[in-house]
């Protein structure tokens, strides 16, 4: 198999990371393989499943041209600072230019320890890889940014946790892994160069069309990204669950699949992760987060353009500049929330007198705890005169009586917006899947997983998920949220 590599962070000076090779793993098999993905970056999804496909997969043979290295990173990790994460169990094989121009990260996870595992084993067990794999390429299918995965496969060796687990390796694809955390951790160490040179390394990569060496250019840029990706996170109920700022990716796509889940019923103080004692990555708090990683950033920037200025008044308009900018932050994620929001009732272009509908929706869920996915899937049935859309029947999900009133209201609107019916329901097709990745089913395909090797459920929820706005009878039960016994309470980041 020869891939094209062209690695650039590995190009950086050596201070940016360690140069590692993956420790070899027993017995290893290929589970799953992005077969569109391998081959939008040069790979044969056939070799990806020959055995010598799962030697390389589990790190257990390098492909010529990749220079695997750890990358280092700090964060702020459930507000507390940590001044050396770094990859513990990760490493980075090189980079590959997609045949579109895209520049993508081939990581793996799971692959062994590095200088920064600490106390862990740098190893994963087969269930989180599994549920990466599963949420990755579910958050893809509905259009939110996101890292994705190329393959997993099986190690042979068991990993010890609370108790022995099955060990596997993921391939995580990435449009970089530059982290909140990478700025931070060297704006610790005061290393001003650093930070100027990541500052172009990240615009190069990410932000082209701006000019380079502006601290203040990529801060409003990837607050904009911010802004965009926490709304649709928000619109569709999904809550990651581990928004330290070492799970931020300058590129703004989603990363860190550990503790995360997609609301059932609708409550803004809905709380997964079974670290989060406090409640404070809670689906409410996900845009006020946001901003507060947002302004770990600028506080980072500013390192750098302190040591540069040559005079106060220029670190001063920086400050300014910077605060500015973390102050038009809710601002920013308001605009995006409301304009998902009014395509999401089909109403078109955001207007300010959609806003108290959109709240009283909300607290009409709220009080009658209602399905947050299926409640919009249920409008369009409503809405509808014709068959196509009445794909979710009474008996799936029926609005409570006290939406009534509600959606007299939402009609009258519909009534003045600029869409006819049909233009509505369409738009309302697009933007409201009705198969998620519900933590009860993804439970349920993990534990047949590991439990008993048997990868049937794994492989048919991935392509329920692939297509999540398209009701199809065959699999009404995905669909479904949790009856009362199915309900998973918390998750856990498994590592
Ligand atoms: P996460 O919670 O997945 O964002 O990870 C936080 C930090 O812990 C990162 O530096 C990881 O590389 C590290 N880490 C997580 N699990 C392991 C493990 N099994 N072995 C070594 N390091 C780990
Ligand atoms: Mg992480």
């Amino acid at each position: 198999m020869n891939i094209n590599f062209d690695n650039t962070y590995a190009a950086l000076p050596s201070r940016f990371y360690s140069p590692r090779e993956p420790e070899p793993v027993s017995a290893p098999q290929t589970i799953k393989v992005n077969d569109e993905l391998a081959r939008r970056l040069g790979f044969d999804p056939r070799w990806l499943r020959s055995e010598q496909g799962a030697q390389f997969i589990v790190g257990n043979q390098l492909l010529e041209g990749s220079e695997p290295i750890a990358m280092v990173y700090a964060g702020h990790q459930f507000g507390n600072w940590v001044p050396r994460l770094g990859d513990g169990r990760a490493l980075l094989l090189g980079e590959v230019v997609a045949d579109d121009g895209q520049r993508f990260d081939i990581q793996l996870k799971g692959s062994g320890r590095t200088p920064y595992s600490r106390s862990g084993d740098g190893r994963a067990p087969l269930g989180p890889v599994l549920r990466e794999y599963l949420v990755a390429e579910a958050m893809a299918a509905l259009g939110v940014p996101t890292t994705r995965a190329l393959a997993a496969a099986s190690t042979g060796d068991t990993v010890l946790r609370e108790r022995a687990l099955p060990g596997a390796v993921l391939v995580r694809v990435a449009k970089s892994h530059i982290r909140i955390g990478t700025f931070e951790y060297f704006a610790s160490q005061g290393d001003a160069k650093a930070i100027a040179l990541l500052l172009n390394h990240t615009m190069d990569r990410h932000y082209p069309e701006l000019q380079r060496e502006s601290f203040i250019a990529l801060l409003d840029a990837f607050a904009d990204r911010l802004a965009e990706l926490v709304a649709r996170w928000q619109l569709l109920g999904f809550i990651h669950g581990v928004m330290n700022t070492d799970n931020m990716l300058l590129s703004g796509e989603t990363v860190d699949y550990g503790p995360c889940a997609f609301m059932n019923e609708y409550d803004p103080e809905t709380v997964f992760s079974s670290i989060d004692r406090y409640g404070r990555y809670a689906y409410g708090n996900q845009p006020a987060i946001a901003q507060w990683n947002l302004s770990r950033l600028a506080q980072s920037l500013l390192v750098a353009v302190g040591a540069e200025a040559d005079s106060d008044e220029a670190k001063d308009i920086f400050l300014n500049e910077a605060q500015a900018v973390v102050d038009a932050f809710p601002d920013r994620f308001r605009k995006a929330y409301r304009k998902g929001m009014a395509r999401k009732l089909g109403l078109g272009p955001y207007r300010d007198e959609y806003w108290p509908l959109i709240e009283d929706l909300l607290g009409v869920m709220a009080d009658t705890r209602s399905d947050y996915t299926l409640t919009f899937r249920r409008l369009m049935a409503q809405l509808s005169t014709e068959t196509e859309h009445e794909d979710l029947a009474e008996e799936l999900f029926s609005l409570d009586q006290a939406f009534d009133p509600w959606l007299a209201r939402l009609k009258a609107h519909l009534d003045d917006a600029p869409l006819d019916l049909h233009e509505s329901l369409e738009m309302m097709a697009a933007e409201n899947p009705v198969f998620i990745p519900r933590n009860y089913l993804v439970e349920e395909a993990l534990q047949e997983a590991a439990e008993h090797q048997d990868y049937t459920a794994f492989h048919e929820l991935h392509d329920v998920l692939s297509e999540p706005f398209t009701y199809r009878s065959a699999h009404h039960r995905f669909a479904l949220p949790p009856e009362p016994d199915q309900c998973v309470g918390a998750t856990f980041c498994g590592t």
